[in-house]
């Protein structure tokens, strides 16, 4: 049903997310907000639901996708939960964090979910809308970003259908994300220690003197470009040359701020879009002024650094 060239977008309403639903329960794909970016749902027990994401994004088979759930309860029917990770989900959830976690045995999912490796990843969400639909089908929902693979995550539905019109069934509209930018991903190690496979908006930092993980190619967010905006980004920028537009922070104003008032909370949610923009601009390049490295500054450092690397 994918396969069909007509992308409907309809308000996140209570009808809404009954149409989802009943998409969903045929395998189809539907776009759906969350409180991070706009994510690319499939029902994650279906081989040929969770083969559409895959097809859609043009997105490689070895990238694994998160699981996203009611709750610990639902978690725990497909992963292996130490007690650690209950502790941080109990913290965390519903909320932008995603555990990486052993696989349960007879965990009722398609292999190509988590690209066949023992681990799966797995987060409760917090968007209403969401909680709303996971709630109404009686499976977990696969979802990465609803963009094109390697290119600039949705934070809202027009960034969606810019996307990926006509490849997927259904957008469920409810205006612009809330955090912005992508969930932080901890994997569970088997000697107790969780390495960060990705900063986000919750801010997690190794106790003092444990060595950062080695970077192994284990989360596709960390392959050197990803959210490429299509054109020359220059980081760090005092001001911008003619040809750049130029993304500013607090007193740099430049073509779209951040925040105008330095605040990092309000540039991680504003980020995608102003990229978004500068993507769209004729400009044919992009600069970004500097921003501080504290807080959820050290995510959006990761993202800004990942969108202006050279494509593989
Ligand atoms: P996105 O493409 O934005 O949906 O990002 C999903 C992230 O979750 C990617 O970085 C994936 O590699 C990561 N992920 C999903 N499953 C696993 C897993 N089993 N092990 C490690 N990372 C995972
Ligand atoms: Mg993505």
């Amino acid at each position: 049903m994918s396969g069909k060239n007509v992308t409907e977008v309809v308000s996140a309403n209570k009808q809404g997310v009954s149409r989802a639903a009943r998409i969903l329960e045929r395998g189809g794909l539907v776009a759906v907000p969350t409180e991070t970016v706009y994510g690319l749902a499939a029902r994650a027990d279906n081989a040929e639901a969770v083969a559409r994401i895959y097809e859609a994004k043009g997105r490689p088979d070895f990238n694994p996708l998160i699981v996203h759930v009611t709750g610990i309860d639902q978690a725990q029917a497909l992963a292996r939960m130490p007690s650690a990770a209950i502790d941080l989900a109990r913290r965390e959830w519903p909320g932008p964090l995603t555990l990486v976690l052993p696989l349960r045995d007879g965990a009722r999912l398609a292999p190509a979910v988590t690209a066949g490796l023992p681990t799966v990843a797995v987060r409760a969400p917090r968007h209403p809308v969401m909680r709303a639909l996971l709630k109404r089908v009686a499976f977990p929902l696969a979802a990465p970003s609803a963009n094109r693979s390697g290119f600039i995550s949705p934070t809202r539905a027009e960034h969606v259908l810019e996307s990926l019109d006509g490849r997927i069934d259904l957008i469920l509209d409810a205006g612009e994300t809330e955090a912005g930018l992508e969930s932080t991903i901890l994997a569970w190690r088997a000697d107790g220690s969780w390495d960060e496979l990705r900063p986000g908006p919750v801010d997690w930092a190794k106790p003092a003197g444990t060595p950062r993980a080695a970077r192994r190619v284990e989360a596709p967010g960390q392959l050197a470009s990803h959210y490429a905006p299509g054109k020359p980004v220059r980081l760090d920028a005092d001001r911008p040359e003619p040809s750049e537009f130029f993304i500013g922070f607090a007193a740099e104003h430049g073509d779209c701020n951040l925040s105008p008032t330095g605040d990092l909370k309000e540039a991680a949610a504003r980020l995608y879009d102003c990229l978004h923009k500068g993507a769209a601009s004729d400009k044919p390049c992009i600069a970004v002024a500097p921003i501080p490295q504290s807080g959820i500054g050290r995510a959006i450092n990761d993202r800004l650094r990942r969108a202006a690397a050279p494509r593989e």
